[in-house]
This record gives C-alpha cells, sequence and structure tokens, in this order.
C-alpha cells in the first residue's frame, strides 16, 4: 500500500510498499525443457558415484542452479516454470537436454501487447520491481511508435538526481484541475476572478474503466481499492459505483448522457466526473447537482478545433482515447496525438488552463514519462490493468467496447489490489529513475518539455538527407 512517511516536521514523503503477490493462474512457463531420460540416467548414475549416493540434493538438482532439475524426481519431471533461459543445461548436455521457447507462452497478449510486454508486466505486478535484462540489451534501439522516441538524459549538463534509491525526493504528484492564467483583484485585495480548482495525486496514473468483458463486481472493487491505496483515481462507470457501493474520493463516476437522472443518487460529491461523451445537458444536471465537483470529458482525440471548442464550453479536464493499440480511426499514433492536443492548447495561451489525461497503447513503464514528455498530464492505464491481473487476451484487443478479455476465476479482491499496487510501484521507480537521469526534480515540469526528448526520424533525417538509399519515415 501506499504511506505518507513524516519526519515530525510535517514533512510527507510518498512511498508505495509492494508485497510480493504470486501468480494465481498457472500460466505457461516461458521455455519447453526437453530431457533424454537415458542420457539423464547415465548422468545420475555417473554423478552418484562421484559425489556418494547420500547427495541425493545435489545429484538430483544438477546441471539447473534455477532449479528445473531439483524437483522429487529431479529432472524426469522438469520444473520448467523455474527455466530462465541460460541454456547451461543444454550447452553441458547438448546429447539428452533441449531448451526451446513455449509455443504457448507466446500465444499471451495480442500483436501490440504481445507476450514480452506481458512477461514485464506480470513480473512488475508480481514483485513491485523494476525489470532487470541484464547480460546487455540485445533488442533494436529505435523502431516505431514508441520507439521511435527517446529521452535525453544527458548528465553531462544537468545533475543526476538520486529518486529511486531514496536519497533525493523527486515529486510525482501532478494536479488534476483548471488553473487561470492569472489572477485578479478586487480593491480589497479579494480575488475577483477565476481563481485555480485543482486537487493533487501522487502520481500520474490514474486507473481507468475496465471494457464490458472484464467488467464485474470483482474488478470494481480491485480497481477501487488499488486507487485508494495509492491515493490516485479509478474510473468506473456511474451504474456500477452506484450498484456495489464504491462511492469514495478515490472513485471518479464515469456518466454517460441518459445517466443523469441518476446522480442524484450519490451521497457525495465526487472530486472528479467524467463525461462518457459530449453532452450539454449532462454538463449542465452535472454542474446543478456537484457544482464543487470537476468535470473531465471522455472523447477520442480529435482535432485542435474542437478541443478548443469543449474548452470554450468550459471543459478543464480532458481525458482521450486512443484505441487499445494507441491508435486513431485515421491510423495516427498515440504519441502523435499527444502531441497534437498539447500543442492546441499550448498556441491558444490557455496549456495551464487544461489538464490532460490519456489512455490508449500506454502499455510500458517507459511510456508514461514519454507521454508525459509529449503533453500528457496523467495517464489512465487500461490493458496494463487487464495483463496485470492475469487476464487473457483473446483475439486482437483493439476497439474498448468489443475486445475481449477474461479475468482469472479465483480473482480476489485482495491479490487484484495489490498486484496494481506493485504495478505502480514498479512503474513510479522506473519514472523515477528517467527523471533522476534527466536532472528533473518534479514530474510536472517533465510534461510538454520537448527540449528533453529526441525522435528517431528527425536525427535520420538530420544525418542522412542527400544520402542515396535514404528514404524519411513518414
Ligand atoms: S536453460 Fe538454464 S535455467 Fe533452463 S533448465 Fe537449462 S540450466 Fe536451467
Amino acid at each position: 500500500m501506499a504511506e505518507n512517511e513524516t519526519n515530525g516536521s510535517g514533512y510527507h514523503r510518498y512511498h508505495i510498499r509492494a508485497e510480493r503477490a504470486g501468480d494465481i493462474e498457472k500460466w505457461p512457463s516461458r521455455f519447453r525443457v526437453e530431457v533424454k531420460r537415458a542420457g539423464l540416467a547415465k548422468l545420475i548414475i555417473g554423478e552418484v558415484f562421484h559425489y556418494g549416493p547420500r547427495n541425493k540434493d545435489v545429484i538430483l538438482s544438477r546441471p539447473c542452479m534455477y532449479g528445473v532439475f531439483s524437483g522429487p524426481v529431479g529432472g524426469f519431471a522438469p520444473r520448467e516454470q523455474h527455466c530462465v533461459g541460460c541454456l547451461r543445461c543444454t550447452t553441458e548436455f547438448p546429447d539428452f537436454v533441449r531448451v526451446s521457447h513455449n509455443a504457448e507462452r507466446r500465444k499471451l497478449g495480442d500483436s501490440y501487447f504481445d507476450f514480452r510486454v506481458v512477461d514485464s508486466v506480470s513480473y512488475e505486478a508480481e514483485s513491485g520491481l523494476v525489470p532487470v535484462k541484464g547480460a546487455g540489451y540485445r533488442g533494436k534501439f529505435g523502431g516505431e511508435g514508441w520507439d521511435g522516441m527517446w529521452t535525453d538524459m544527458s548528465e553531462i549538463v544537468r545533475p543526476t538526481r538520486d529518486g529511486i534509491h531514496g536519497r533525493e525526493f523527486i515529486s510525482t504528484v501532478v494536479d488534476i484541475g483548471a488553473r487561470p492564467n492569472f489572477l485578479s483583484f478586487d480593491a480589497d485585495g479579494k480575488p475577483n476572478g477565476r481563481t485555480p480548482h485543482v486537487f493533487q495525486i501522487p502520481l500520474p496514473l490514474v486507473l481507468d474503466t475496465l471494457p464490458p468483458s472484464a467488467a464485474s463486481e470483482k474488478t470494481w472493487r480491485i480497481t477501487a481499492a488499488a486507487a485508494a491505496q495509492l491515493g490516485t483515481l479509478a474510473v468506473i462507470p456511474l451504474g456500477a459505483v452506484l450498484q456495489y457501493n464504491l462511492e469514495s474520493p478515490h472513485v471518479v463516476p464515469l456518466v454517460k448522457p441518459s445517466e443523469k437522472d441518476n446522480l442524484h443518487v450519490l451521497a457525495h460529491a465526487p472530486r472528479l466526473i467524467e463525461m462518457d461523451g459530449w453532452d450539454e445537458g449532462l454538463l449542465r444536471a452535472i454542474h446543478d447537482t456537484f457544482p464543487e465537483s470537476l468535470v473531465a470529458l471522455r472523447i477520442p482525440f480529435t482535432s485542435a478545433k474542437e478541443l478548443l471548442k469543449f474548452s470554450k464550453k468550459g471543459i478543464r479536464v480532458f481525458h482521450l482515447l486512443a484505441d487499445y493499440h494507441g491508435r486513431d480511426p485515421h491510423g495516427a499514433f498515440v504519441l502523435d496525438l499527444i502531441r497534437a492536443a498539447h500543442k492546441a492548447f499550448v498556441e491558444a495561451g490557455i496549456r495551464q488552463e487544461v489538464t490532460l489525461i490519456g489512455s490508449g497503447g500506454i502499455i510500458h513503464a517507459e511510456h508514461i514519462p514519454k507521454a508525459i514528455l509529449c503533453g500528457l498530464d496523467a495517464v489512465a492505464l487500461d490493458t496494463p490493468v487487464i495483463a496485470a491481473l492475469q487476464g487473457r487476451f483473446h483475439g486482437e484487443c483493439r476497439e474498448r467496447e468489443t475486445s475481449r478479455f477474461s479475468l482469472p476465476r479465483k480473482l480476489t479482491v485482495e491479490w487484484g489490489a495489490q498486484r496494481l499496487v506493485n504495478l505502480a510501484a514498479s512503474w513510479r521507480d522506473q519514472l523515477l529513475e528517467i527523471m533522476g537521469a534527466m536532472g528533473l526534480r518534479e514530474v510536472r515540469r517533465l510534461r510538454g518539455e520537448m527540449g528533453r526528448a529526441m525522435f528517431m526520424k528527425d536525427l535520420e533525417r538530420d544525418a542522412f538527407l542527400g544520402v542515396q538509399g535514404y528514404e524519411p519515415r513518414r
């Protein structure tokens, strides 16, 4: 759970306490370990002569130091779930051990949220730790989508901060709401214009609503409990909030225009209410029922003109959506969509007056700082929540309403909430790591800080334009 540490001076330090929450459903192992029994038997007989028959544990455990051959009958029934793919066994005993990727494991996720991402997210949700690949990174250094953006972490021109190890505090607090560009005061010194209307959450992550196929009383209780433990927000449909009595300062009711008459059933004014699509009547009903609540508009990423139109109608918090693969209906990627939305408000001179929350295609810890660099204030997590809960993807899961997911039958609220808390702990640590390397002390300064971003297509163009064979990326 998250907690505030205080040192007696009134100073609070935000900390997320991760606790191990192992898998509740058996997933296919990453590797298949095939052992020829005759070869193994010969090895074991040799080992018995070498170590003596009493050293049963040693004899049966070899040649794997990760415990794959350490079950009750040793390598005759290899424990594949322990295999890390180091290949020591097959290098030492190529005649009778063979290690290969498990095709079943590769079926987890879909083409965007592929099995590698599932591996990372499940490790993060299980342990709350930062995955360490070790032995050097052997993948590509650039590519499409998020991989075409790099962050500038030059420590030569900026002092490195140390947030992840706790020696220096890096703030991940973000403001949700509206701040006017300037304040005005009357003759008595009292503000007579618009005043800031914001609240803060301790990390730039909120939990988005789940698609119909993953929605249930249990999953709503999980996201509500995790948001409360983290001190952040969970977006939950109004119907579920009322039906399961989930009202809390950490729950954001998501209201459809047809539900405006149910608003008055809420016992308390939510800090934030999300409108599911634009509807002038619904906005009026929210203002009339809960004048003190902030209102967010949940819409797909749209043009600058549309965004400014809604802001003129009084919307100050936008929750912008791409599909689960990070695309809009025209194929534009979420990275470019965020930049365009941010730029629209910067050019209109009102960026400080609005909060931008984004969802869709943001599935790795590194996507959080990148999305904030591009202009978001906070990210609402969607498919990572499902993967953290060991949810299965059925087919290509792209559209929000129609994608099919299934969650483990043994799901419990306690386990699920801890998995999400662990995921947030791991992703926050990775955010701190990146901000530390950039020399930044708070995440609010990261927003739209394009001086810290580099784009592969720009760098390639600068380096290769005019060189025969070079074709600019789109
Ligand atoms: S590949 Fe490595 S971890 Fe896997 S069984 Fe062989 S020795 Fe053990």
